[in-house]
């Protein structure tokens, strides 16, 4: 690899850390995300998390080798993040309601109730 800094010298690592997840299957998805777009990317701390359980100074941490990568992972990570957000947001618009007028539970997707044809929120 690199990462030898001729000037320092206090370089063993010049690794960046640019995503902290509380999953190690996000870990896992933001390091395939980067290793996709030719940033090499590694994952940190999920040994720990498995054998501990839930340890908060451990979290899964995608790391990238190389300075030159930080900005456009960092940049990959947001997206990646907006896009969860995107989906959790859909997911909890996505959530059933429930009659007003007959108590029917009615899918997200219908504004009218397929039981008795009260429209959403009467
Ligand atoms: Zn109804």
């Amino acid at each position: 690899m690199h990462n030898v800094d001729a000037s320092g010298g206090q370089g063993v690592s010049c690794m960046l850390k640019v995503y902290e997840a509380a999953l190690v299957a996000d870990a896992e998805q933001v390091r395939d995300l980067l290793e996709r777009r030719g940033i090499d990317a590694y994952v940190f701390g999920e040994h720990t998390y498995s054998v501990l359980g839930v340890n908060p100074l451990a979290w899964p941490q995608v790391w990238v080798a190389e300075d030159r990568d930080f900005e456009p992972a960092k940049a990959l990570v947001n997206d990646y993040e907006q896009a969860r957000r995107d989906l959790a947001a859909s997911a909890a618009a996505g959530e059933q309601w429930r009659c007003a007028a007959c108590g029917e539970t009615n899918e997200a997707t219908f504004d009218v109730c397929w039981s008795c044809g009260e429209p959403r929120d009467v």
